[in-house]
């Protein structure tokens, strides 16, 4: 069961993750981009984890409303707008809910993926943070209680390194057109670490 105390430790480990590739994350920016996926992404968590350090939340809604407001508040660019949406329809999705079962979070993690389709108007293969977000909730909702973490960190791997060879059609890489091919797009690399603490959380 996934209560607040195992969202707190997951925007906690994610937030760490971040901060760690916060290098990374840029240097794939900047090859395909204007090089700020690793700070936005940084900086945005790093409030994240400050405002939810300095809050008592009685249920899952309130603790995810809170994230996705600040992402939406403290992150520019594309992303700030796509992970604080995606946020906010997970909070919806949860409101007044203690604890969920693996079935109900993969509920909530697909109106967040249709948060983020609705928001960015991206499709599969476009080489965005889609691309790795919608195998891994047909994963989840397709396994629910039987969900394997370590199949998921597996999946979403593979899913972010398949972005090597899409070409952008969407955000500031399809500017580059062919060009796009040969990275790894930045934000699918930032979703697998959200996916990755999620699954370390749930193991
Ligand atoms: P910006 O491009 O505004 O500088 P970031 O660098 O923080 O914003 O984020 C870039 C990432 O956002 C891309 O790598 C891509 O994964 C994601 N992205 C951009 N546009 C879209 C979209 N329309 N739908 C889904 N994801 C998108
Ligand atoms: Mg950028
Ligand atoms: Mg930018």
């Amino acid at each position: 069961l996934f209560d607040v105390s195992g969202a707190k430790h997951w925007i906690v480990r994610l937030n760490q993750k971040l901060q760690e590739q916060k290098k990374y994350l840029t240097s794939l920016d900047q090859a395909i981009g204007d090089g700020d996926h690793g700070l936005n992404m940084a900086r945005g968590f790093q409030e994240v984890v400050l405002k939810i350090h300095d809050t008592e939340y009685k249920d899952l809604g309130t603790f995810f409303k809170d994230v996705g407001m600040t992402l939406i508040l403290k992150v520019g660019g594309a992303s700030g707008p796509l992970y604080g949406t995606a946020f906010l329809k997970f909070s919806m999705e949860l409101k007044e809910k203690k604890e969920i079962n693996g079935i109900e979070l993969g509920e909530a993690l697909s109106a967040a993926l249709e948060g983020i389709r609705s928001r960015g108007r991206a499709q599969l293969g476009d080489k965005t943070i889609v691309d790795v977000w919608e195998p891994v909730v047909d994963l989840m909702m397709s396994e629910g209680e039987n969900l394997n973490p370590d199949e998921l960190i597996r999946l979403a791997n593979e899913k972010m390194e398949d972005t090597k060879d899409m070409e952008a059609k969407k955000g500031r890489a399809a500017y580059l057109g062919k060009r796009s091919i040969g990275h790894i797009d930045p934000g699918a690399t930032s979703s697998m670490y959200l996916f990755e603490a999620l699954a370390e959380v749930l193991k």
